[in-house]
């Protein structure tokens, strides 16, 4: 992949992809809630392969929020999270699953707007049970 095609590639520059997220976010917190994220699901998200999308993800967006425009700067006393969202559906898409072209970073404050699942911060985010 050359470095010329790269604004190219980023879906945030399409503008089928910032309707999209627009809509979600207008959708509000409850967009979409369906109740619960599958064990099957949880192991994905922190599985090697999911981490290694992620990064490739943010590096390709200069780690920005492709939404609101934040970026992850160190030393600014206020940090920014940033998270990978996947634009079709997890869930619905298997395929897409790892393509960074299905990806787009935003912020955490942005994410928690449009992504389908509540955060699981019920317990501090250690709801993972110990068992392998
Ligand atoms: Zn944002």
């Amino acid at each position: 992949m050359s470095e010329a095609r790269k604004g190219e590639n980023n879906p945030a520059k399409r503008p089928e992809v910032r309707k999209k997220i627009s809509k979600a976010l207008k959708g509000g917190k409850h967009y979409n809630w369906k109740g619960g994220i599958t064990p099957y699901r949880k192991k994905m998200y922190f599985g090697k392969k999911y981490q290694k999308w992620r990064m490739a993800v943010f590096t390709r967006d200069n780690f920005t929020c492709q939404f609101c425009g934040l970026r992850s700067h160190i030393g600014l006393g206020k940090p920014i999270y940033l998270e990978a969202h996947h634009i079709e559906s997890w869930a619905k898409y298997p395929k897409l699953r790892f393509k960074i072209d299905n990806g787009i970073t935003l912020c955490r404050g942005c994410h928690n707007l449009i992504k389908e699942e509540r955060p699981t911060t019920q317990n501090g985010g250690k709801t993972s049970p110990r068992h392998k």
